[in-house]
């Protein structure tokens, strides 16, 4: 028989936004649950050396994780193992189905499920995730200075990313399978002024080469997208630009979304436009996208939890 857990506030998401509004929630004295999901800590568990988070010059992400967890443990936060599998927000108080069976009823949730990095599914990328192959050039671009990198990509995220990186790199080439870009034209203007970018169409990337011990990036094979022509381009950094994906899909139905998922937010806020449901970090962001906006985003969704709890109580 299945059990039901009422809780004044659920957390759904165990990263930076989920852990914050639990360390705010508890320290209330709200008493709330917080279920972690298939990646307990979420998206850090899953790098290296983080070094912009601050208070650490340098962290590995799975350290930091756990002290999250540790620390909203510690304030009173129930962390439970579990996946949410479904989520009525049409009435109050609000039901979540979890994959063990439990059902958990909430007068508020906050949504913290955060975004997903597209990727190019080869298993070479895999192979140097975190060892010169990167997703994010503001969390990694400072590993790479004075060396050759490549990014990957032909929106505007790709051209962002090859121009921020130019503040490190000696040379970066924006591989794109079209020859031309899909990116605004203001950035195609900038991208292809800037002396350190190479473009270099009709590509992809066909595997990421490397050393094994220790483990880093030293190239990529590229493919010619039309004569299948393989070259090597030698690199110590690859960036994957080619999008993200928002974790929306317990709520899409429910609440708004925009840019390709992200959950809407009243600005300036968490609120959503469900009245106790809040959302926070890379779940609402198409931005910024760091651990450190997701926290503070996290602290700001246990806030607005607890005024309005405050106010219907
Ligand atoms: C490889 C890599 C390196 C990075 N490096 C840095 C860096 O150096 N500095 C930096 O600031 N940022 C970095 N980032 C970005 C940073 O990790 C994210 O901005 C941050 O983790 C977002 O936090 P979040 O809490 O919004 O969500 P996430 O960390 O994405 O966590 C989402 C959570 O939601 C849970 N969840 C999802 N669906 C469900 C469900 N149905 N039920 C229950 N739980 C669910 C998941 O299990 C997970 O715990 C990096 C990201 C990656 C991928």
């Amino acid at each position: 028989m299945s059990e039901t857990r009422h809780t004044k506030i659920l957390i759904i998401g165990s990263g930076p936004a989920g852990y914050s509004a639990g360390v705010y929630a508890s320290r209330a004295m709200l008493e709330p649950i917080l279920v972690q999901g298939i990646e307990p800590g979420g998206q850090l568990t899953t790098t290296t050396e983080v070094e912009n988070w601050p208070g650490d010059t340098e962290v590995q992400g799975p350290d930091l994780m756990v002290r999250m967890e540790a620390h909203a443990r510690a304030m009173g936060c129930e962390i439970i193992g579990d996946i949410i599998t479904s989520l009525d927000l049409q009435k109050r108080p609000f039901t979540a189905q979890s994959d063990s069976g439990t059902v958990y009823t909430a007068d508020a949730v906050i949504l913290c499920t955060g975004a997903r990095a597209k990727w190019l599914g080869l298993p070479s990328e895999e192979k140097f995730k975190g060892f010169g192959v990167s997703a994010c050039a503001t969390c990694d671009g400072f590993f790479y200075r004075g060396q050759e990198i490549v990014v990957v990509g032909g929106g505007n995220t790709a051209v962002e990313e090859a121009l921020f990186l130019t503040n490190f790199a000696s040379k970066v080439t924006l591989i794109h399978r079209r020859d031309e870009l899909r990116a605004e034209k203001i950035l195609q203007d900038r991208l292809y002024k800037n002396e350190k970018i190479e473009p270099l169409w009709f590509h992809e990337i066909d595997e990421v080469i490397g050393a094994d011990s220790p483990l880093g990036v030293e190239g990529v094979k590229v493919k010619h997208s039309k004569t299948g022509q393989i070259t090597e381009i030698p690199c110590k950094g690859v960036f994957i630009a080619i999008g993200h994906a928002p974790a929306s899909e317990l709520v899409k139905e429910q609440l708004e979304t925009h840019h390709g998922g992200y959950v809407v937010v009243e600005p300036g806020s968490t609120r959503t436009a469900i009245p106790g449901v809040f959302a926070a970090g890379d779940l609402t962001d198409h931005i910024y996208r760091q651990a450190v906006t997701s926290a503070g985003m996290g602290c700001m969704a246990a806030l607005d939890a607890e005024k309005f709890l405050a106010e219907h109580e």
